[in-house]
């Protein structure tokens, strides 16, 4: 697999300060595909001093322009890019095409449209009001997905007017390398976007406590981004945190029961199970349990081997171990289960437990792998107590007769995103958590706003 062995920094790809290199593993056959250098903190530093000496030049720029050729860029690469995010996160072919290719197009699309409309400036009685860029930005992103992660950061990052420097995940720096070139060959100037691979605790560290970041925006874990969280605190810097989920997939009894179940079960199988958002509790009234049990079962075994590998062994020992304990804690299996499906890869079966209580850990802590529960509920509000019973808050389905039966449950959640009677995917609508799941908003003029501040004139 293609991989460069430097950091793309000032516009060029220049040798890492030091010799350590990260090792990318194909998680289907568990292969070596490539190495990458593991930058640390000199790397880091001269990527925020290129992106701190570009910063009033880029941000002079006319917002129009700033990231106007990206969205075709990706659109011609985007075999490369699905096939290097099949090999280095395991993302069955066709799922990276339409999704991990595919997205990312949408959101650079989008940013380009919402650059040159966006009013940078207004007028408020006798003021004028003006959004100007943040300055630097310090972008830190998970594997899960990959280039879409990093275009929902440097995309607006651009577009406001600010310079960006990213630490992508150690699982997935290929793609991060490609979104690089997409960059270069899109025009943008030398130092306003700048990749260090590398290490969390190391090089993305380094960049979340470096002076010259004026913005750290991170997606990723919870426990990390509390961190990281803190750091931005004692140093009085703008923090962004997207982190972890347990969504609720609530079906009201007037719901189409087996469209509801079928599509809540393909949400948590997409992507193995690795997507923050995914509606991992299946809430069901009591009068349809059995029937949602039997349906979700179903649907899961026809998963089967269409399912892709989880991104590592850490991972998938992590999540059968969350299998082997729903079971030690009395849930019931009825899909899949915690023994390994193949010989080779970091695979797991497509898995549904019955007869979980909203206390279990499986129905609590973020699993992140291809693993739905089943809940009983007795009425509206003991459905909508167990909804909003976890320090999460990231996202959620509501299913019910109509429209406005679902919109009057999914607004007493404390979650943000609902999707209503499976709604379709927007890449212009604000993405982010309530609780814990995180600070701030990603995707759209929201998504914008967070790369901006804020400067009145009195007149
Ligand atoms: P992670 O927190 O371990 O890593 C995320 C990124 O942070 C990686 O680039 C990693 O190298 C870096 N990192 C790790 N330790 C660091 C440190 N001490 N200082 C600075 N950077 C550090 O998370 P992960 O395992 O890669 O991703 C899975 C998690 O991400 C899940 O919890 C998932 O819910 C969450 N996630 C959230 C969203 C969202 O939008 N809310 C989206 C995707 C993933």
């Amino acid at each position: 697999m293609k991989a460069h062995d430097g950091m793309y920094i000032d516009g060029a790809w220049r040798p890492a300060a030091g010799r350590d290199t990260i090792a990318v593993v194909n998680p289907a056959d568990e292969q070596v595909i490539a190495e990458v250098p593991a930058g640390g903190a000199e790397d880091v530093d001269a990527a925020v001093r290129a992106a701190r000496a570009a910063l009033p030049a880029w941000a002079a720029t006319a917002p129009a322009e700033r990231i106007a050729a990206l969205r075709d860029v990706l659109v011609a690469r985007k075999d490369e890019i699905a096939g290097t995010v099949t090999a280095e996160l395991g993302a069955p072919l066709p799922f990276s095409q339409a999704v991990h290719a595919g997205v990312p197009v949408l959101v650079a699309g989008s940013y380009a449209e919402l650059a040159a409309s966006y009013a940078f400036e207004e007028k408020v009685g006798n003021s004028t009001v003006y959004a100007e860029p943040v300055g630097v930005v310090g972008a830190i992103t998970p594997w899960n997905y990959p280039l879409h992660q990093i275009v929902a950061k440097v995309a607006p990052a651009l577009a406001a007017g600010c310079t960006v420097v990213l630490k992508p995940a150690e699982d997935t720096p290929l793609t991060a390398q490609l979104f690089a070139e997409a960059v270069h060959e899109a025009g943008v100037p030398a130092g306003v976007f700048n990749l260090v691979t590398g290490l969390g605790p190391v090089a993305g560290q380094a960049l979340a406590e470096h002076d010259g970041v004026d913005l750290v925006s991170f997606t990723g874990s919870t426990a990390v981004g509390k961190q990281i969280g803190a750091t931005a605190g004692a140093a009085v810097k703008r923090v962004a945190l997207e982190l972890g989920g347990k969504s609720a997939n609530v079906i009201l009894p007037s719901a189409d029961l087996a469209k509801a179940v079928g599509v809540g079960v393909a949400n948590v199988m997409g992507n193995s199970g690795q997507t923050c958002s995914a509606w991992t509790r299946m809430l069901v009234h009591t009068s349809q349990y059995d029937e949602a049990v039997a349906l979700a079962a179903e649907a899961a075994a026809k998963y089967g081997d269409r399912i892709g590998p989880l991104v590592n062994a850490k991972q998938r020992a992590r999540v059968r171990g969350y299998i082997e304990k729903g079971v030690a804690e009395g849930a019931r299996l009825v899909a899949g289960g915690p023994e390994a499906p193949r010989e080779q890869g970091y695979f797991v079966s497509p898995t549904v437990f019955a007869d979980v209580t909203p206390e279990m850990a499986i129905a609590q802590e973020e699993i992140f792998g291809p693993v739905v529960s089943l809940i009983r509920y007795e009425d509206e509000d003991d459905a909508l107590r167990i909804a909003n019973g976890t320090v999460y808050g990231l996202a959620g389905a509501v299913w019910a007769g109509d429209d406005a039966e679902a919109v009057a449950f999914a607004r007493r959640m404390d979650t943000g995103q609902v999707d209503i009677n499976g709604g379709r995917f927007n890449p212009l609508a604000p993405f982010g958590g309530y609780k814990q799941s995180g600070v701030g908003r990603e995707l759209g003029s929201h998504g914008l706003a967070e790369y901006l501040q804020t400067k009145s004139l009195q007149f």
